[in-house]
């Protein structure tokens, strides 16, 4: 059994064969897949999909590439759509400061609000950091975000900050990424981490991992980001399945709940 613990099934990729696409993943022991809606038109989509299969639930919120988009209604909206108990936590949201598709300063502004409020809706959090490291982990710590728990997701730190990150109280979400040749920095960082800490995910439709490079990601094929994990450790895929399962239900709630 394996979790997919953040995929974007609501995206247009996967309009024509999504029922093909959860099929796939369950038959590839994949039981959960979270799928997060990160703008405004798309969280509906989201939690309709939640609603409509027992093995995916949603994560809501705005993305750092949205945060310009946020106004007087935005929290609203999302106050009343997180009270479904198909969501399961509050995000991606975060820092990008690779493609700044929203300025700098309301990417900060909004992070911290959001942070704000999902402490309101109880929620652990999801974070989305690319080249903002330092500013994510300030702002994780002055917000005291540890409290929410939550996680990391496509981390692309250092050892130094996943260590930082374990110890606020988040688990490390590993991508496809870890497949590719020259992903030798983070597979070093992935070796030396504890497997309690770490969860594996698609991110599908993006980041695909080898075989599969360069086709439409999608979450069965999270088995081979696993099996990579287990490769570098040095531990049975079995094990990695098993740990990094009970580490996603832990995180998003579902421990006590019997599995479907
Ligand atoms: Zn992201
Ligand atoms: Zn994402």
């Amino acid at each position: 059994m394996l979790i997919d613990s953040h995929a974007h099934l609501e995206m247009p990729e996967f309009r024509k064969d999504l029922d093909e696409v959860v099929q796939r993943a369950k038959e590839a022991g994949v039981e959960y897949i979270f799928t997060v809606g990160t703008e405004r038109k798309d969280w509906n989509r989201a939690l309709e999909i939640a609603r409509r299969y027992p093995s995916v639930y949603a994560i809501l919120g705005v993305h750092p590439h949205n945060a310009q988009e946020i106004d007087g209604h935005t929290y609203g909206v999302l106050t009343k759509l997180c009270q479904d108990e198909r969501v399961r936590a509050y995000g991606e949201i975060g820092l990008d400061f690779y493609r700044n598709l929203s300025p700098r300063e309301i990417q900060l502004k909004r992070f911290r609000e959001q942070i704000g409020l999902a402490r309101e809706l109880r929620l652990p959090i999801v974070i989305h950091d690319r080249d903002a490291h330092q500013e994510t982990l300030e702002i994780l710590k002055s917000e005291k975000a540890g409290e929410l728990g939550g996680i990391i997701h496509c981390f692309s730190g250092d050892y130094r900050m996943a260590k930082e990150c374990i110890d606020m109280g988040f688990v490390i979400s590993v991508p496809g990424s870890i497949t590719f040749k020259n992903a030798e920095p983070f597979q070093d960082i992935i070796r030396r981490l504890p497997l309690e800490s770490l969860l594996v995910e698609t991110d599908a439709p993006y980041l695909t991992p080898v075989p599969f490079r360069g086709k439409r990601n999608e979450p069965s094929y999270v088995r081979y980001t696993a099996q990579k994990v287990a490769e570098l450790k040095g531990v049975p895929f079995e094990e990695v399945a098993e740990v990094t399962t009970a580490n996603a239900l832990r995180v998003y709630g579902l421990d006590e709940r019997k599995p479907l």
